[in-house]
């Protein structure tokens, strides 16, 4: 049984001069991953932030999808709201899963071509496997903190492109595609 969960971190993240930063979460990131992530049938997908206020909005974000007016207009985004989890921090969340004992085995992403990363055909054997966390940035991308806490960085998708700019939302459903879809 497949455990993928996913994590959407909005500090540590680096911004363009490669300076620590915080971003906002944003409704559109929430629900636009969240529908990719029901879709491929990711278990979690956690929304990560230190500042309380910011997770209030993650929670009434996801929440709202969560009443019985909002089920009734449209019971296919509750399903898919219903799977986001907010946590102060990246370590939370693999905490969570590891108390629901599904330790897992944590994959950082990013456009940046690096030494040693994971392939999409090696990580989608690794889903088949074990549980895994794939784990997403904001801004210009997760700090290195992050990459180092991780168990392996995955590919980036078109390593090669003289232009790399994907969203975040086109990131990780191209990922999940590549990872989990059908062939
Ligand atoms: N503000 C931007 C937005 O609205 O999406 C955030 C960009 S953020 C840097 C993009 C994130 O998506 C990266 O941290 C990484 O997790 C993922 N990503 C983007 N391009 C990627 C690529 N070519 N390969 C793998 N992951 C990628």
């Amino acid at each position: 049984m497949r455990r993928v969960t996913f994590a959407l971190v909005h500090y540590p993240c680096v911004d363009k001069q490669g300076e620590l930063y915080a971003t906002s979460i944003t409704n559109l990131d929430v629900h636009d991953i969240a529908r990719s992530a029901r879709t491929y049938d990711v278990t979690r997908y956690y929304v990560v932030h230190p500042i309380s206020a910011q997770r209030e909005l993650g929670e009434a974000i996801a929440g709202f999808w969560q009443e019985e007016k909002a089920k009734r207009r449209n019971p296919d985004r509750t399903e898919a709201l219903g799977r986001v989890r907010v946590t102060s921090t990246i370590e939370e969340a693999i905490q969570k899963e590891t108390e629901a004992g599904f330790a897992p085995y944590v994959v950082a992403t990013s456009a940046r071509p690096s030494a040693n990363v994971l392939s999409f055909s090696d990580g989608r054997a690794l889903c088949d496997e074990r549980p895994v966390m794939l784990v997403f940035g904001t801004g210009h991308g997760l700090a290195p903190s992050v990459l180092e806490l991780s168990d392996a960085i995955l590919a980036p998708v078109q390593p090669e492109a003289d232009y790399n700019h994907l969203s975040v939302r086109a990131a990780a459903a191209i990922i999940l595609d590549r990872l989990l879809g059908e062939r």
